[in-house]
């Protein structure tokens, strides 16, 4: 069976000056049908790049995918038109982002823009339109649906706002859809709240999701399977359960200990020491989490460890781990 979505050997640039440097470097995973796959990192990590390089997403002229490959359905999706991605837009794959402010526009009603999405993709009248964006709403949990329709974004509330985002993201059915820390701006409570729909609508609308999120906490809310990223890397990759009992990598560990407490506030989660390296600054050789690692050995500023997996099938990059020092060694030949 073809998975939904494969990544291959990944690399989005963006331009500084006039060099191209990696924000996401050699990138691999698949997303198979009706799975949460979660990407856990702290920002800076390459998540979001990774997201708008699948949508297709990223800044003109400034980023740029610079090699590897993504197949939606098996198909090449790195290369299409403009036009081609703007069909599979909404209709395949659609993305919610963390404020949604800034993807409503103001001026429109939030019917309006339901309808929007609808009648771009469907072929059904405008009078369809509208009864289907109340159904809608119906469906995210939105109380009152037949009032709301005619209201503008600012008049709800953050956590009603993320529910409008969502059900114009599920309005056309995708197959996927891509939730970039669509909980981070919101309380605890609502964060909840959000997280079971994201699970209620995964179920039944068959679809996968990518979850972005700088929050573990989040992962072991609702996800199947976890990539971990540091530094434009997959460091770890595992499911879900797997990771919590079993952590590996020196940084997932550390980003268990960030979790934050339920009586603590959010802010507290950027408890690692130090610095993710900005782009330009990349370490060339050895491994990237080096200079904050509390298990760096002198050979980690050399040997740059390669992802390699378990018998279980549980993936790592560090040279603790007996399987990377042996693939960066067959490598090195
Ligand atoms: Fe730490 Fe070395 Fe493993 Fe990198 S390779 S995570 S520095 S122990
Ligand atoms: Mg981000």
């Amino acid at each position: 069976d073809t998975p939904l979505l494969e990544i291959k050997d990944l690399q989005t640039g963006f331009k500084i000056g006039k060099k191209y440097y990696n924000a996401v470097e050699k990138v691999s995973f698949k997303v198979d049908r009706r799975r949460i796959v979660g990407i856990v990192g702290e920002s800076g990590c390459g998540k979001s790049v990774m997201s708008l390089s699948i949508m297709q997403l990223l800044p003109k002229g400034i980023g740029e995918i610079r090699g590897g490959e993504i197949k939606f359905e098996g198909r090449n999706i790195e290369k299409l038109s403009e036009r081609e991605m703007n069909k599979m837009r909404g209709k395949d794959i659609s993305m919610i982002f963390q404020e949604p402010m800034t993807a409503l526009n103001p001026v429109f009603t939030i019917g309006y823009q339901l309808e929007e999405v609808l009648l771009n993709h469907e072929n059904i009248s405008k009078k369809e339109a509208r009864l289907k964006s109340i159904a809608l709403l119906k469906s995210v949990g939105i109380p009152r649906p037949d009032k709301i329709v005619d209201e503008y974004p600012h008049q709800l509330s953050g956590g009603m706002r993320q529910r409008v985002m969502i059900s114009i993201a599920i309005a056309c059915q995708p197959k996927l859809l891509i939730a970039d820390e669509p909980t981070t701006a919101l309380d605890v409570t609502v964060q909840a709240q959000i997280l079971e729909l994201l699970k209620d609508i995964q179920e039944v609308n068959d679809m996968s999701i990518i979850m972005i999120t700088h929050d573990l906490g989040v992962v072991a809310e609702i996800c199947d399977e976890v990539i971990v990223m540091y530094a434009g890397k997959i460091v770890e990759r595992t499911d879900v359960e797997t990771l919590f009992y079993d952590p590996k990598h020196p940084y997932t560990r550390l980003l268990m200990g960030a979790i934050p407490k339920m009586d603590e506030k959010k802010e507290k989660l950027e408890t690692i020491e130090g610095l993710v390296p900005s782009i330009q600054k990349m370490p060339q050789d050895g491994c990237r989490f080096a200079n904050r690692c509390p298990k760096a050995m002198p050979e980690c500023f050399t040997i740059t460890p390669l992802l390699a997996e378990d018998e279980l099938g549980h993936e790592v990059a560090c040279i603790l781990y007996d399987n990377s020092r042996q693939v960066e060694r067959v490598g090195e030949r």
